[in-house]
């Protein structure tokens, strides 16, 4: 691995952010596919309670973020940007229940589509792909060179 692959990322610029967006757009879109050939309400209802989830992870996980903390008035990382700091930052390590949150929201998001991407196998092997290019790239490029070293899945060199 080279150094440019280990060194800690201080911050995050907006090539990043559309990088990894695009990222994540592969699985959610497939997903969004699969539920809106069964069913446009449960869809409407699947984007919203993606938007509540990922609001409790930016509540609960991301406001002991060092790229939040250092944000001014708008959040600006590699998954946010501009998206206004709702919530008090926190310093200090995770609680319990915070750190229940980082890794089980995530968990939930994923299985959330299940149902309708078992009705549809081709969807879901896209589905699973992408999850898991998202998660061993995310994995191999940013955990290895993370600051937010309270994050329990932070494996960089400190
Ligand atoms: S880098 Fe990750 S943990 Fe930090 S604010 Fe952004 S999404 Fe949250």
């Amino acid at each position: 691995m080279n150094e440019q692959e280990t060194q800690l990322k201080t911050r995050h610029n907006f090539g990043d952010f559309l990088y990894w967006n695009l990222i994540v757009s592969v699985p959610f879109i497939t997903a969004c596919m699969a539920i809106a050939k069964d069913s446009i309400l449960w869809l409407v209802i699947y984007i919203i309670i993606c938007i509540l989830l990922v609001m409790v992870i930016y509540k609960f996980y991301c406001t002991h973020c060092p790229h939040y903390i250092q944000s001014a008035k708008n959040t600006k990382c590699m998954f946010f940007w501009g998206v206004p700091k709702f919530f008090k930052e926190k310093s200090g390590p995770l609680s319990l229940l915070e750190k229940t949150v980082a890794l089980f929201i995530p968990l939930v998001l994923v299985l959330l589509p299940i149902f309708y991407l078992l009705l549809q196998p081709g969807l879901l092997v896209i589905y699973f792909l992408s999850v898991i290019v998202l998660c061993t790239t995310l994995r191999r490029y940013e955990c290895k060179r993370c600051i937010y070293f309270q994050c329990p899945v932070n494996c960089a060199e400190k």
